[in-house]
């Protein structure tokens, strides 16, 4: 078991658990920002990327969330009920893990200050020559539309986190939230099931095939860690919300044949939405713990989900970034759309040749199977106009159009206000 003693002392101030000054300095730093006592945002690489239209991450790539428009928090920044080896956060920072309600600081003050934070963070891309002012305005005067709570730390250990959740699906901005969690904490996870207090998708995050290998790999604070992953992955079939299992493959740790098999036969019980086949990365404190040659290649992950699915009969391989060396697996019969599209649509906008690409992936996510199969790129370049974009194709634009506008119509309704 990890040895709790080697870990910082729990720290209080006017107690409420808090970061002590010298780790806040430490993460300020290293560009995080801390939010009332505990709590902390950073700006995603693919955050700034999307904003200089150079890309965006997987998840906007896979599920349609908007990149720029994402608040990548951690209600419980620096406190974990495990630690992974392949953790690129200052996990030799982080506390023991009993924390009180009374002790931390309500759901508002966390968002408030994460909205205004971020601004402030992102507020200097407005003198960047290669911005793309569309998006920047958006970011400035529209409030996060997606909320990754996975930044630092395990958010379920933050015990009013269904307040949290429940007070950001109540603001009719937020199109989605992500919850990543090490499905330690199943008390917290029963509460969010019964306050209806689900996020839009609830990742698991698990890279060990056994107990054994759990132990070497996750280094549990639980004693009953196993039994807990367990029953986690147990609920996720019929839990009421998407699910997603993110498996990191670590070269030489757990890429054997026989954690193949022993993850297919973990995933094949729990029947999540989505499996996520992750390459480890060679970043951050991780550098302290393994090597380079431990990240695998695109490649690599790709012929590891393969072999995968050969004991997965109920997946399939249903897309990729190579960029992020993941490939995405998903459950045959899952009813779920791959894009997520809560709060599409409104308001409704007028699509014309100067309408651009970023407008009609956000506003109109359904369409954006139909703008790929039209060899539009809906991750780069999304901020050129659609009468710019046929030009570099060598299409039709008012073709393009009218493919576009029928769809909205047919998928949206007539009066687009659907
Ligand atoms: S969803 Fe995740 S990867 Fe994408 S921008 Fe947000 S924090 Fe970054």
């Amino acid at each position: 078991m990890v040895d709790i003693e080697r870990r910082l002392p729990d720290y209080y101030k006017d107690g409420k658990i808090s970061i002590p000054e010298n780790i806040k300095q430490r993460l300020e730093n290293m560009q995080y920002r801390i939010l009332g006592n505990h709590s902390a945002i950073e700006i995603c690489h693919w955050t700034k990327k999307a904003l200089l239209d150079e890309g965006a991450c997987y998840k906007q790539r896979f599920y349609g969330v908007d990149a720029h428009m994402c608040a990548q928090i951690g209600p419980t920044a620096m406190w974990c009920s495990n630690n992974c080896i392949y953790c690129w956060r200052p996990m030799e920072f982080m506390k023991a893990i009993k924390i009180k309600e009374g002790q931390v600081d309500d759901p508002g003050i966390i968002i408030n200050e994460a909205v205004e934070q971020r601004r402030l963070l992102l507020i200097g891309f407005k003198g960047n020559e290669k911005v793309c002012m569309e998006k920047m305005n958006q970011v400035l005067n529209e409030f996060p539309n997606h909320w990754a709570i996975s930044l630092s730390g395990e958010p379920m250990l933050y015990p009013k986190l269904p307040g949290l959740v429940k007070q950001l699906k109540s603001n009719k901005d937020v199109r989605s939230i992500f919850i990543v969690t090490n499905g330690q904490e199943i008390e917290m996870l029963d509460k969010l099931v019964k306050q209806d207090a689900l996020p839009t998708q609830l990742y698991v995050s698990i890279s060990a095939s056994n107990k054994e290998e759990y132990k070497k790999i996750h280094r549990p604070v639980h004693k009953d860690y196993w039994e807990r992953i367990n029953h986690t992955l147990s609920l996720l079939e019929n839990i009421g919300t998407r699910t997603v299992i993110r498996l990191t493959v670590i070269k030489g740790l757990n890429d054997k044949n026989e954690h193949i098999k022993e993850f297919a036969q973990l995933f094949k019980s729990s029947r999540p939405d989505f499996i996520e086949v992750k390459a480890y990365m060679y970043l951050g404190y991780s550098m302290n713990r393994l090597k380079y040659n431990n990240m695998p290649t695109h490649e690599e992950i790709k012929m590891y989900a393969r072999k995968l699915l050969e004991h997965l009969e109920d997946y399939h391989l249903e897309d990729e970034q190579p960029e992020s060396r993941i490939v995405l697996l998903k459950r045959n019969d899952s009813n779920v759309h791959n894009i997520i599209t809560f709060h599409d649509n409104l308001p409704p906008v007028e699509i014309n040749e100067n309408t651009s690409i970023n407008t009609i992936r956000s506003k109109y996510r359904r369409t954006i199977p139909l703008l790929r199969s039209m060899g539009i790129n809906t991750e780069k370049n999304t901020c050129r106009s659609l009468k710019q974009i046929a030009l570099e194709l060598g299409l039709d634009v008012g073709r393009i159009i009218e493919k576009i506008n029928s769809f909205i119509e047919e998928n949206y309704g007539k009066n687009r206000g659907a």
